[in-house]
């Protein structure tokens, strides 16, 4: 086997063990394999070992390996900040976006998506640690966020992603968490993609529906 596809393997174990030790349903946990930086190869080493999600950050970079890899029946997904200019390719190109956060990019969003796809699934970033820096609708302004989207008939609004503070206690991490799934839940939302390579733990231990994994998977990054 690849190293790539022992650290899949690996990471598919762990989740598995993750789901018993927290009384989750492994089926109501899907991977998000996130490739950005990584080689069209890679990402063909990891469909052929079964993972067909994969998230990318970047537009430009992330088009060329969905033509490179067109017909293979990925699901990709934008996770990445979302700019005015890029909305067009980003509803013509992916079936998710995680890193929905204002009012203004929804409604591009939902006025670039080719009629003949279905609705564009969409979760709205959450700045849930209250950084100043940090991308993401705050905690108190998502109500007013939701029922803006809920007019949007070409998106369709799934539920919540986060991505906290960096924290080093496996405690800390399940508060943010924790927070985001309260957050969901007031809203009826049932999507709650949360968890990467240092804290998927603590997320799937918080009811993380989806997380999205790059290094554990990819290796580091340049
Ligand atoms: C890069 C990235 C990930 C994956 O992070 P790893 O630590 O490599 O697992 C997850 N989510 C978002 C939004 C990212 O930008």
């Amino acid at each position: 086997m690849k190293p790539l596809e022992i650290r899949l393997t690996q990471l598919r174990t762990n989740i598995a063990k993750c789901a018993e030790k927290y009384h989750r349903n492994p089926d109501n946990i899907s991977l998000l394999a996130v490739s950005k930086k990584h080689s069209v190869a890679d990402i063909q080493t990891a469909i052929d070992s079964g993972q067909f999600d994969f998230g990318e950050n970047y537009v430009q970079e992330a088009v060329e390996k969905i033509q490179a890899l067109d017909g293979k029946n990925i699901v990709w997904h934008f996770i990445g900040p979302i700019q005015s200019n890029k909305t067009k390719l980003i509803a013509e190109h992916f079936s998710w976006v995680h890193s929905l956060d204002r009012f203004k990019i929804a409604e591009r969003l939902n006025a670039y998506r080719p009629p003949a796809l279905p609705p564009l699934n969409v979760c709205l970033q959450v700045n849930i640690d209250d950084e100043p820096q940090k991308a993401g609708v705050n905690v108190d302004k998502l109500n007013e966020l939701v029922k803006q989207i809920e007019s949007l008939k070409r998106l369709k609004l799934c539920g919540l992603m986060a991505i906290p503070k960096a924290k080093t206690s496996f405690q800390q991490q399940c508060e943010s968490f924790a927070r985001l799934h309260l957050a969901a839940k007031a809203l009826h939302l049932s999507t709650l993609s949360m968890g990467m390579s240092g804290d998927y733990e603590a997320a799937i231990a918080e009811g993380a529906t989806i997380i999205r994994v790059g290094t554990a998977i990819f290796g580091e990054r340049d």
